[in-house]
């Protein structure tokens, strides 16, 4: 096991969600505030940079380099763990320079990390090479894989899961926003730990169901094997839902939009215009289809990422 640096106000509130409950006159719904992590605006990269980072320093690493969408909030929590521990920070960012910085890149800048934009496809490859570089410069770079997904990010959301075993909310259900999986692994990992008895639904961001299933069960086993853990993850602990993502990473749809309007205006409540929104819109239309049932509980986990809010052009299409 891997040590822990604290970088996130932990734990997040669980909150209920009375207005919205009423509203969709669905379940009993609550949420849990990841978007409360606080390190840089927060989100949930920064329960898997608390050992990521504590990693990073047990073996020397003097930079943070990873990769991500011009817009990744993982990105943009990595340049402020970076700032925070004083270390140097590269960011690959797949996608052309927008010129001007705003939301995530903003940020990104302000923390002092170093921007590199590079065509999305030759993403892996040009993150590679920068690492390569760093270390050819004697930066002592610690590489941090899309999404911090790799067995010592997930072990953030193990820690997560024991953390609401300690707010007692006996939830039917978990919904999220999954794409690298990573905090979908660690929520199903640290599940079976604490003997949760509901089940985690993955609302897809932009993979197939059976592609993100697979990635989730891999990434949850090589977790468990470098824990010593002695669980086996299979198919039947897995759930994702991939009806919502058609429109591809970061295309925001009148349904997000309509999950973010909602939100923001019964419950005061920020969703972010990529994951959060695509996940309350799925959410909603599985109340609306009657896919849960009035008496169950059901918790959404909000993941962060509203800076991106701020960019455009979500700002422009989030007003119509
Ligand atoms: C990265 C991210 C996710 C997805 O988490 P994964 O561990 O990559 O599946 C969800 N929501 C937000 C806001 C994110 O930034």
């Amino acid at each position: 096991m891997t040590k822990r640096i604290p970088l996130a106000h932990l734990p997040t509130p669980i909150e209920p969600l009375p207005s919205l409950t009423k509203l969709l006159q669905g379940p009993q719904l609550f949420i849990k505030r990841d978007d409360l992590t606080g390190l840089g605006m927060g989100g949930n990269k920064t329960r898997k940079l608390e050992y990521l980072t504590a990693d990073a320093l047990a073996q020397g690493c003097r930079t943070l380099i990873t990769t991500g969408a011009v817009q990744s909030n993982h990105c943009r929590q990595v340049a402020a763990a970076a700032a925070r521990l004083g270390l140097g920070c590269i960011l690959v960012l797949g996608g052309p320079d927008p010129g001007t910085r705003q939301g995530n890149l903003l940020l990104d800048a302000l923390s002092g990390a170093k921007l590199v934009f590079v065509p999305t496809d030759e993403r892996d490859q040009r993150l590679q090479q920068a690492f390569a570089q760093a270390k050819e410069d004697d930066m002592q770079p610690y590489l941090i894989p899309y999404g911090g997904s790799n067995p010592v990010g997930v072990q953030g959301y193990i820690q997560a899961m024991q953390e609401l075993q300690e707010q007692a909310l006996k939830s039917d259900w978990i919904v999220l926003a999954s794409s690298s999986g990573g905090t979908q692994a660690g929520m199903v990992l640290g599940g079976k730990q604490t003997g949760f008895t509901g089940r985690i639904l993955g609302i897809s961001v932009d993979k197939l169901a059976t592609e993100l299933t697979q990635t989730i069960i891999a990434l949850a086993n090589q977790t468990a094997t470098y824990l010593n853990m002695g669980v086996e993850i299979t198919p039947q602990d897995v759930f994702v839902n991939d009806a919502y993502c058609q429109a591809g990473y970061g295309n925001l749809q009148p349904a997000e939009v309509e999950a973010i309007q909602l939100f923001a205006r019964t419950e005061g409540i920020l969703l972010d215009p990529v994951y959060t929104s695509r996940a309350a819109a799925g959410l909603i239309d599985l109340i609306r289809k009657g896919f849960f049932s009035r008496d169950e509980i059901v918790l959404f986990w909000h993941t962060g990422g509203i800076p991106a809010l701020f960019a455009e052009p979500y700002t422009s299409t989030l007003l119509g």
